[in-house]
Protein backbone atom coordinates (compact mmCIF):
# COMPACT_ATOMS: atom_id res chain seq x y z
CA UNK A 1 0.00 0.00 0.00
CA UNK A 2 1.30 3.33 -0.76
CA UNK A 3 -0.16 6.49 0.81
CA UNK A 4 -0.25 9.71 -0.76
CA UNK A 5 -1.04 13.32 1.06
CA UNK A 6 -1.33 16.10 -1.18
CA UNK A 7 -0.87 19.30 -0.59
CA UNK A 8 -2.96 22.21 -2.54
CA UNK A 9 -4.82 25.00 -2.76
CA UNK A 10 -7.43 23.36 -5.00
CA UNK A 11 -8.63 19.74 -3.55
CA UNK A 12 -11.76 19.63 -5.93
CA UNK A 13 -9.56 19.38 -8.73
CA UNK A 14 -8.88 15.79 -7.51
CA UNK A 15 -12.70 14.56 -7.24
CA UNK A 16 -13.50 13.13 -10.37
CA UNK A 17 -9.66 12.21 -10.97
CA UNK A 18 -9.82 9.88 -8.60
CA UNK A 19 -13.36 8.91 -8.28
CA UNK A 20 -13.25 6.97 -11.52
CA UNK A 21 -11.86 3.94 -13.03
CA UNK A 22 -8.76 1.92 -11.97
CA UNK A 23 -7.47 4.36 -9.56
CA UNK A 24 -10.72 4.20 -7.60
CA UNK A 25 -10.69 0.44 -7.82
CA UNK A 26 -7.21 0.52 -6.38
CA UNK A 27 -8.52 2.92 -3.52
CA UNK A 28 -11.12 0.69 -2.88
CA UNK A 29 -8.78 -2.66 -2.80
CA UNK A 30 -6.57 -1.08 -0.10
CA UNK A 31 -3.80 -0.78 -3.06
CA UNK A 32 -3.62 2.88 -2.26
CA UNK A 33 -4.77 5.48 -0.35
CA UNK A 34 -5.11 9.08 -1.42
CA UNK A 35 -5.56 12.40 1.38
CA UNK A 36 -6.10 15.68 0.02
CA UNK A 37 -5.25 18.49 2.66
CA UNK A 38 -6.28 22.22 1.39
CA UNK A 39 -3.05 24.28 2.29
CA UNK A 40 -5.72 26.95 3.25
CA UNK A 41 -6.55 25.16 6.92
CA UNK A 42 -2.82 25.42 7.75
CA UNK A 43 -2.73 29.23 7.00
CA UNK A 44 -3.37 31.73 10.20
CA UNK A 45 -5.14 34.99 10.65
CA UNK A 46 -8.60 35.61 9.94
CA UNK A 47 -8.10 35.73 6.25
CA UNK A 48 -6.14 32.63 5.98
CA UNK A 49 -3.75 33.84 3.46
CA UNK A 50 -1.65 31.32 1.78
CA UNK A 51 0.08 33.57 -0.77
CA UNK A 52 1.48 37.15 -1.29
CA UNK A 53 3.10 39.48 -3.64
CA UNK A 54 6.73 39.05 -4.51
CA UNK A 55 9.78 40.51 -2.75
CA UNK A 56 11.59 42.31 -5.29
CA UNK A 57 8.79 43.07 -7.23
CA UNK A 58 7.10 41.30 -10.71
CA UNK A 59 3.98 40.34 -11.19
CA UNK A 60 2.04 37.72 -10.09
CA UNK A 61 1.43 35.84 -6.48
CA UNK A 62 3.81 33.79 -4.62
CA UNK A 63 2.69 30.68 -2.14
CA UNK A 64 3.79 31.63 1.27
CA UNK A 65 6.17 29.06 2.99
CA UNK A 66 4.64 28.92 6.71
CA UNK A 67 0.89 27.21 5.50
CA UNK A 68 2.93 24.76 4.06
CA UNK A 69 5.74 23.92 6.36
CA UNK A 70 2.66 23.62 9.13
CA UNK A 71 1.05 21.57 6.98
CA UNK A 72 3.99 19.33 6.57
CA UNK A 73 4.84 19.05 10.27
CA UNK A 74 1.07 18.07 10.97
CA UNK A 75 0.61 15.17 8.09
CA UNK A 76 4.33 14.27 8.33
CA UNK A 77 5.78 14.80 12.30
CA UNK A 78 9.12 12.42 11.87
CA UNK A 79 8.92 12.80 8.00
CA UNK A 80 9.92 8.86 8.61
CA UNK A 81 10.03 7.41 5.24
CA UNK A 82 7.70 10.00 3.54
CA UNK A 83 9.61 11.47 -0.18
CA UNK A 84 8.52 15.09 -0.27
CA UNK A 85 7.87 16.38 -3.98
CA UNK A 86 7.65 19.45 -4.86
CA UNK A 87 6.01 19.46 -8.84
CA UNK A 88 7.46 22.58 -10.54
CA UNK A 89 8.55 22.91 -13.99
CA UNK A 90 12.02 23.35 -12.86
CA UNK A 91 12.39 20.16 -11.36
CA UNK A 92 13.76 16.55 -12.78
CA UNK A 93 11.79 15.02 -15.71
CA UNK A 94 9.05 12.39 -14.88
CA UNK A 95 9.96 9.10 -16.39
CA UNK A 96 8.86 5.84 -16.30
CA UNK A 97 11.94 4.93 -13.88
CA UNK A 98 10.95 7.83 -11.75
CA UNK A 99 7.21 6.37 -11.40
CA UNK A 100 9.07 2.80 -10.76
CA UNK A 101 11.63 3.98 -8.24
CA UNK A 102 8.37 5.75 -6.06
CA UNK A 103 5.98 2.66 -6.64
CA UNK A 104 8.39 1.36 -3.69
CA UNK A 105 7.90 3.78 -2.05
CA UNK A 106 5.54 3.49 1.22
CA UNK A 107 4.50 7.73 1.47
CA UNK A 108 4.53 9.99 -0.75
CA UNK A 109 4.36 13.70 -0.21
CA UNK A 110 3.11 15.93 -3.08
CA UNK A 111 3.26 19.82 -3.13
CA UNK A 112 1.27 21.22 -5.76
CA UNK A 113 1.66 25.22 -6.20
CA UNK A 114 -0.14 27.66 -7.72
CA UNK A 115 0.04 31.21 -9.23
CA UNK A 116 3.81 32.18 -9.82
CA UNK A 117 5.46 29.34 -7.84
CA UNK A 118 5.92 28.87 -3.74
CA UNK A 119 8.51 30.49 -1.87
CA UNK A 120 12.11 29.74 -2.41
CA UNK A 121 12.60 28.36 1.07
CA UNK A 122 10.01 25.36 0.69
CA UNK A 123 12.50 24.16 -1.82
CA UNK A 124 15.44 24.34 0.07
CA UNK A 125 14.24 23.40 3.17
CA UNK A 126 11.27 21.34 3.03
CA UNK A 127 11.24 18.87 0.20
CA UNK A 128 13.60 16.00 -0.88
CA UNK A 129 12.87 16.57 -4.53
CA UNK A 130 11.28 18.73 -7.44
CA UNK A 131 9.30 16.82 -10.03
CA UNK A 132 8.22 18.29 -13.36
CA UNK A 133 6.06 16.56 -15.95
CA UNK A 134 7.23 18.04 -18.85
CA UNK A 135 8.58 21.33 -20.62
CA UNK A 136 5.99 23.48 -20.40
CA UNK A 137 4.18 25.77 -17.81
CA UNK A 138 0.29 25.20 -16.55
CA UNK A 139 -1.37 26.73 -13.99
CA UNK A 140 -0.89 24.68 -11.11
CA UNK A 141 0.53 21.48 -10.09
CA UNK A 142 -2.58 19.51 -9.78
CA UNK A 143 -2.57 17.58 -13.02
CA UNK A 144 0.91 16.78 -12.20
CA UNK A 145 -0.14 15.58 -9.27
CA UNK A 146 -2.77 13.87 -10.84
CA UNK A 147 -0.21 12.43 -13.50
CA UNK A 148 2.69 11.13 -10.61
CA UNK A 149 -0.42 9.46 -8.65
CA UNK A 150 -1.78 7.33 -11.95
CA UNK A 151 1.71 6.23 -13.39
CA UNK A 152 2.80 4.95 -9.49
CA UNK A 153 -0.20 3.84 -8.66
CA UNK A 154 -0.68 1.39 -11.62
CA UNK A 155 2.69 -0.10 -10.67
CA UNK A 156 1.38 -1.28 -7.87
CA UNK A 157 1.06 -5.06 -7.55
CA UNK A 158 -2.62 -6.09 -7.81
CA UNK A 159 -3.30 -2.90 -9.70
CA UNK A 160 -4.00 -4.13 -13.20
CA UNK A 161 -5.76 -7.73 -13.45
CA UNK A 162 -3.14 -8.94 -15.46
CA UNK A 163 -0.03 -7.69 -14.75
CA UNK A 164 1.70 -9.10 -17.99
CA UNK A 165 0.27 -5.78 -19.57
CA UNK A 166 2.48 -3.74 -17.33
CA UNK A 167 5.44 -5.64 -18.05
CA UNK A 168 5.40 -4.60 -21.52
CA UNK A 169 4.13 -1.00 -21.79
CA UNK A 170 6.20 1.63 -23.30
CA UNK A 171 9.24 2.59 -21.99
CA UNK A 172 8.98 -0.06 -19.24
CA UNK A 173 11.65 -2.29 -21.12
CA UNK A 174 13.01 0.71 -22.86
CA UNK A 175 10.87 0.30 -25.70
CA UNK A 176 7.83 1.43 -27.08
CA UNK A 177 5.10 -1.20 -27.19
CA UNK A 178 3.89 -2.69 -30.30
CA UNK A 179 0.39 -1.78 -32.05
CA UNK A 180 -3.25 -3.52 -30.12
CA UNK A 181 -6.46 -4.41 -32.08
CA UNK A 182 -9.65 -5.80 -31.01
CA UNK A 183 -12.78 -7.36 -32.52
CA UNK A 184 -13.96 -7.16 -35.10
CA UNK A 185 -11.54 -8.59 -37.86
CA UNK A 186 -12.66 -6.21 -40.38
CA UNK A 187 -14.41 -2.80 -39.94
CA UNK A 188 -15.07 -0.94 -43.15
CA UNK A 189 -12.72 -2.84 -44.48
CA UNK A 190 -10.14 -2.43 -42.47
CA UNK A 191 -8.20 -5.67 -41.21
CA UNK A 192 -5.71 -6.89 -39.09
CA UNK A 193 -2.45 -8.31 -39.04
CA UNK A 194 -3.09 -12.26 -40.13
CA UNK A 195 -0.54 -13.17 -37.80
CA UNK A 196 -2.79 -12.00 -34.70
CA UNK A 197 -5.29 -14.36 -35.55
CA UNK A 198 -3.10 -17.35 -36.95
CA UNK A 199 -3.30 -18.72 -33.53
CA UNK A 200 0.85 -19.59 -33.43
CA UNK A 201 1.42 -17.87 -29.90
CA UNK A 202 5.65 -17.84 -30.56
CA UNK A 203 5.33 -16.45 -33.88
CA UNK A 204 2.52 -13.84 -32.80
CA UNK A 205 5.29 -12.96 -29.52
CA UNK A 206 8.35 -12.42 -32.10
CA UNK A 207 5.79 -9.90 -34.50
CA UNK A 208 4.94 -8.17 -31.74
CA UNK A 209 8.70 -8.09 -30.49
CA UNK A 210 9.41 -7.01 -33.70
CA UNK A 211 6.78 -4.12 -34.28
CA UNK A 212 7.97 -2.75 -30.99
CA UNK A 213 11.25 -2.89 -32.01
CA UNK A 214 11.01 -0.84 -35.22
CA UNK A 215 7.94 1.05 -33.74
CA UNK A 216 10.90 2.41 -32.06
CA UNK A 217 13.20 2.87 -34.38
CA UNK A 218 10.54 5.48 -36.16
CA UNK A 219 9.64 7.41 -33.57
CA UNK A 220 12.05 7.30 -30.95
CA UNK A 221 15.23 6.33 -31.49
CA UNK A 222 16.80 8.39 -29.04
CA UNK A 223 15.40 4.88 -26.59
CA UNK A 224 17.23 2.79 -28.56
CA UNK A 225 20.35 4.34 -28.24
CA UNK A 226 19.91 3.39 -24.44
CA UNK A 227 19.83 -0.10 -24.86
CA UNK A 228 21.81 -3.15 -25.24
CA UNK A 229 20.08 -4.98 -28.00
CA UNK A 230 20.45 -8.61 -28.84
CA UNK A 231 22.34 -9.45 -32.11
CA UNK A 232 19.42 -10.79 -33.41
CA UNK A 233 17.21 -7.50 -32.40
CA UNK A 234 20.42 -5.50 -33.62
CA UNK A 235 20.64 -7.17 -37.33
CA UNK A 236 17.23 -6.04 -37.47
CA UNK A 237 16.99 -2.61 -36.47
CA UNK A 238 20.04 -2.19 -38.78
CA UNK A 239 18.82 -3.88 -41.88
CA UNK A 240 15.65 -1.56 -41.38
CA UNK A 241 17.42 1.56 -40.26
CA UNK A 242 19.06 1.55 -43.96
CA UNK A 243 15.49 1.48 -45.54
CA UNK A 244 13.22 4.97 -46.29
CA UNK A 245 10.05 5.13 -44.33
CA UNK A 246 10.38 2.16 -41.85
CA UNK A 247 6.19 0.84 -41.62
CA UNK A 248 5.86 0.15 -37.71
CA UNK A 249 2.28 -1.30 -37.51
N1 LIG B 1 6.86 30.88 -12.36
C1 LIG B 1 7.19 29.49 -12.36
C2 LIG B 1 6.06 28.65 -12.90
C3 LIG B 1 4.89 28.59 -11.97
S1 LIG B 1 3.62 27.57 -12.55
C4 LIG B 1 8.41 29.27 -13.25
O1 LIG B 1 8.62 30.04 -14.18
O2 LIG B 1 9.14 28.29 -13.04
C5 LIG B 1 2.71 27.32 -11.10
C6 LIG B 1 2.83 25.95 -10.45
O3 LIG B 1 2.37 24.98 -11.35
C7 LIG B 1 4.23 25.54 -10.08
O4 LIG B 1 4.58 26.00 -8.81
C8 LIG B 1 4.14 24.03 -10.14
O5 LIG B 1 3.68 23.49 -8.90
C9 LIG B 1 3.09 23.78 -11.19
N2 LIG B 1 3.64 23.41 -12.50
C10 LIG B 1 3.58 24.14 -13.63
N3 LIG B 1 4.15 23.51 -14.67
C11 LIG B 1 4.57 22.32 -14.20
C12 LIG B 1 5.24 21.21 -14.79
N4 LIG B 1 5.61 21.20 -16.07
N5 LIG B 1 5.53 20.16 -13.99
C13 LIG B 1 5.19 20.16 -12.69
N6 LIG B 1 4.55 21.18 -12.07
C14 LIG B 1 4.25 22.25 -12.81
Amino acid sequence: MIRFDILTLFPELFHTAFDASLLKKAIEKSLIEINLHNIRDYATGRHRITDDTPFGGGGGMVMKVEPIARALDDIIPDRDNAEVILLSPQGEIFRQETAEALSIKRRIVLICGHYEGVDERVKEHLVDREISIGDYVLTGGEYPAMVIVDAVSRLVPGFVGNSDSVLYDSFTNGLLEGPHYTRPREYRGWGVPEILISGHQKKIEEWKHERSLLRTLKRRPDLLEKLTLTEEDGKLIESRSKLKGISDS
